[in-house]
């Protein structure tokens, strides 16, 4: 298997409720987002899939929520927009832009802090 990953980050601004602790608190983070993308063949350049295309999903999906106040975004009506349901919510956005048959998104990491990431994937 090969696998791709590219990084990218967006700000933003939320409240997490009824967790208990200051992260009720309205707060902001600097979110590291890292994708992986695998596949077992590779194109006739040799590669799995193009970098550039990869970020440009990437960040149109992370346009949305940057400089936002998360809480308030139809993508996470009804969730708390912790860093799991935000990883969730980029891995089924960029699984719906990668239609292609030979490639698969995997997995999802969203830092919250140089130390904190929370991730997801499918089995
Ligand atoms: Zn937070």
């Amino acid at each position: 298997m090969y696998e791709v990953k590219v990084v990218s980050n967006f700000s933003g601004a939320h409240q997490l409720k009824e967790i208990g602790g200051k992260c009720e608190e309205l707060h902001g983070h600097n979110w590291k987002v890292e994708v992986f993308i695998n596949g077992k063949d590779l194109d006739s350049q040799g590669m799995l899939i193009d970098f550039q295309i990869v970020k440009r999903y990437l960040n149109g999906i992370l346009s949305e929520l940057d400089h936002k106040y998360l809480n308030d975004l139809p993508q996470f009506k009804g969730t708390n927009p912790s860093s799991e349901n935000i990883a969730n919510y980029i891995f089924n956005a960029l699984k719906q832009k990668i239609a292609d048959s030979k490639v698969m998104v995997t997995k999802v990491s969203v830092w919250e802090s140089d130390n904190t990431c929370a991730s997801y994937y499918e089995d």
